[in-house]
């Protein structure tokens, strides 16, 4: 991977005049869990024949860096039970201008994936883990094995990423009694852990959003009975708030929506596994990509041309809160977390 941008001239700016430099992309809206905030038990999938294949995403990914992207998540669904997923991750480890290269993934593949991924050249990975408890575990993600994800994050831990961070949703009455315990086994791995407010992405069976919705300040307070947060400047430009533990090499991020709107800061744009390039992930505004590329093969031109213009739609910011239905009907896996 290449670490200087600096021969691509071109930058992607909205209208706002925010830079955009981030691409978060979901590979697939499959994943072998079911969490509860996530997704119903019984879902409908797009179908194979309609995402995006990996040769179309790695040229889109590099059209992306083209116009100055230099930072790439990979995420869905499950990221890590796409087919061949590592030749993608193999493509874009070699992607001159791309300077990061990052995947989420619920960590059920990493015994088995963690070394090519490293291979591939991904300096960061976030984990998600919202229990320690198997039973608890599982009633969440309803089908997840806690075992094989703490595993998975011991052996990414053995292979050395630059980062691992723990990503966590808090769920009132559900997982809220275990903060502390999720914080403290941060400390004790020596890695990250960042706290998502639930946002209300899809309509979902057996599951009230505003009944189980614990706010960041929340989290924070509950935190600090047991351990000192100092203030960090640290920023990925996104929506993040981190605290250093004191006394540890642990940060702890809050992700919150809800308390605190963090779209003047937006940095990123997402594309969906059937190659619709999302503007915000609280709002509908998109661009098809995958038409593009399928009605001009080859033709870097028009991707880059169609991607310039979508700054132009991006909008101001997202429109959720807690107590009204969703506004956004695609779930969390379709978006690309
Ligand atoms: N399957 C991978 C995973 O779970 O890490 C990657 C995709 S998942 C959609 C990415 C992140 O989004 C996860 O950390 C998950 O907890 C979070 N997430 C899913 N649905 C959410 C929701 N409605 N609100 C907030 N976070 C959500
Ligand atoms: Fe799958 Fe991730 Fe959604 Fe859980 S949060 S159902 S692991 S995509």
């Amino acid at each position: 991977m290449a670490t200087s941008n600096k021969n691509h001239s071109e930058k992607l700016v909205d209208s706002f005049n925010r830079h955009i430099n981030y691409v978060r992309i979901s590979v697939t809206d499959r994943c072998d869990f079911r969490c509860i905030y996530c997704m119903s038990e019984e879902m409908e999938f797009v179908p194979r024949a309609q995402l995006l294949t990996l040769e179309e995403i790695s040229t889109i990914a590099h059209v992306f860096t083209l116009l100055g992207i230099n930072k790439i998540r990979i995420t869905g669904g499950e990221p890590l039970i796409r087919k061949n997923v590592i030749t993608l991750f193999n493509k874009l480890g070699n992607l001159d201008g791309l300077e990061e290269l990052t995947t989420t993934t619920n960590g059920s593949q990493l015994m088995k994936l963690a070394i090519p991924l490293k291979e591939a050249g991904v300096n960061r990975i976030n984990i998600s883990l919202d229990s320690l408890k198997p039973d608890r575990f599982k009633r969440i993600t309803r089908t997840g094995n806690l075992d094989k994800v703490l595993n998975g994050i011991d052996k990414a831990l053995s292979v050395g990423f630059d980062k691992i961070k723990i990503n966590t949703v808090i769920l009132k009455n559900r997982n809220h009694d275990e903060i502390i315990d999720l914080v403290s086994f941060a400390v004790m791995k020596n890695i990250d852990i960042s706290f998502i407010e639930e946002m209300p992405l899809g309509l979902i069976d057996d599951h009230d959003r505003t009944e189980m919705y614990y706010s960041s300040d929340e989290i924070k307070e509950d935190i600090q009975k047991k351990f000192e947060l100092i203030s960090s400047t640290e920023s990925t430009g996104g929506p993040s708030k981190y605290f250093q533990i004191h006394g540890s090499k642990t940060k702890v991020g809050f992700i919150s929506p809800h308390s605190h709107n963090f779209c003047d800061q937006c940095n990123r744009i997402r594309l969906t596994a059937e190659g619709r390039l999302l503007l915000c992930l609280g709002q509908e505004n998109s661009v098809d990509l995958k038409k593009i590329i399928r009605a001009h093969p080859g033709n870097n031109e028009k991707l880059k041309e169609s991607i310039r213009n979508s700054m132009h739609i991006k909008p101001k910011g997202h429109d959720f809160n807690t107590q009204d239905k969703p506004i956004i009907f695609r779930h969390m896996n379709v978006t690309g977390g």
